[in-house]
């Protein structure tokens, strides 16, 4: 067996433009490389909406018994925008001075990478594990992310699957790889407020009802008071209006009706029903005419500090001699889907440029993220007791 050089499996991956929800050829390399290494690969493509665009995701397996090690990760990445903004060609993963340029550099081709160098690496010394390793690989995360690890996840479980531990392979690091991973994430709601008022002439307001006057009053209210001073692993929620609107281009007439849109990013102490509670408690305590309308985009979830985290870190530290923070910052990720179902944390590459210009990821780093997975599968393997 040939063992996997995570640089230019990089590489590989890099030059297929798999701009969500295209795969564009980026699971052949893997499945080429997946079943040298004697997985079962398979691809499955969902598609939840009827007439909508059916997603590409791709599962391998390597041995049967538990315990069962899940590495998720997502092919797919974000368009590269303009491509002249780039010095780059942003699909062509170019090397220079000890880089990898390219779209999905960091955000996550290095990192599934990584992990399948390491897994390599593994098998090269130590031969099958005494446990299984599973693949969840999705090309819809950056997307609606619908059809992808849910997807996948709710189709593991309907044939009989189980995972102990899962690892996402997000870009986590701050400023070396394994300096910090994440145990959770907040949850997204977002918020579209109208208020109704009645429209009337700016010199006769005793006849008329400013809705602009009531929509003050009600976001005055929402982001008057913080919503929570944050938990034992999560910093205090936050609450951000993104348009106000009120449409009216007349400067002698009160508007009738407006309309505005916020967004609350909220941790462990709120699921969407309480918080949504909280904030129309806030907004009745006005007195103005308004209609509320909610979206969770996300509920937050928590790995508790235990025997992942500590995994994840003896391996960090075996490698890097330094013990990751354990954070909860940031947007939503896959992580997400996985933790109903068993306790995932999300340990990845330094990847400050993701989703920017010039994208690119350090070759020191991608050494030292496979490194790292693999001293993370040797202490899986070694310690876990299901
Ligand atoms: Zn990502």
């Amino acid at each position: 067996m040939e063992v996997v050089d995570p640089v230019e499996l990089t590489r590989a991956l890099v030059r297929c433009p798999s701009v969500t929800p295209v795969e564009a050829g980026v699971f052949a390399p893997l499945e080429q490389r997946l079943e040298a290494m004697g997985f079962s690969s398979r691809r499955l493509a969902f598609r939840s909406t009827a007439g909508g665009q059916s997603v590409p995701n791709l599962f391998a397996r390597l041995g049967t018994d538990a315990p069962v090690l899940l590495f998720c990760g997502h092919t797919d990445v974000v368009p590269p925008g303009d491509p002249a903004a780039w010095t780059v060609d942003p699909f062509a993963g170019e090397i220079r001075d000890g880089r990898l340029y390219g779209r999905g550099a960091a955000d996550m081709k290095s990192g599934i990478a990584a992990f399948l160098a390491a897994v390599s690496r593994f098998l090269r010394d130590r031969g099958a594990p005494r446990g299984s390793i599973v693949l969840f690989l999705t090309n819809d995360e950056e997307g609606p992310a619908i059809d992808g690890t849910q997807a996948l996840l709710r189709w593991f479980r309907d044939n009989g699957g189980r995972f102990d531990a899962a690892i996402v392979g997000e870009p986590t690091s701050e400023a070396i790889v394994g300096d910090t991973i994440k145990i959770g994430r907040r949850g997204s709601l977002s918020g579209h407020l109208t208020v109704f008022g009645r429209q009337g002439h700016v010199a006769y307001p005793q006849r008329a009802d400013n809705a602009a006057h009531g929509m003050v009053q009600l976001l005055a209210r929402l982001i008057g008071e913080p919503i929570d001073g944050g938990s034992a692993h999560f910093e205090p929620s936050t609450l951000q209006v993104t348009t106000i609107d009120v449409g009216n281009p007349a400067g002698n007439v009160i508007p009738g009706r407006a309309t505005a849109v916020f967004n609350v990013r909220y941790n462990d102490l709120h699921d969407a029903a309480s918080l949504e509670a909280l904030l129309r408690a806030r907004l009745d305590s006005c007195g103005v005419r308004y209609d509320l309308r909610v979206h969770c985009g996300a509920e937050p979830f928590l790995t508790l500090p235990g025997r992942l985290t500590d995994l994840v870190g003896d391996a960090v530290f075996a490698v890097q001699k330094l013990r990751p923070r354990l954070s909860t910052s940031g947007g939503t990720s896959d992580a997400r889907f996985l933790a109903p179902a068993g306790p995932v944390v999300e340990c990845g590459i330094v990847g400050p440029t993701m989703h920017q210009v010039d994208e690119h990821v350090r070759i020191a780093d991608i050494e030292a993220l496979t490194a790292i997975y693999r001293a993370l599968l040797d202490r899986f393997f070694d310690r876990w007791q299901c």
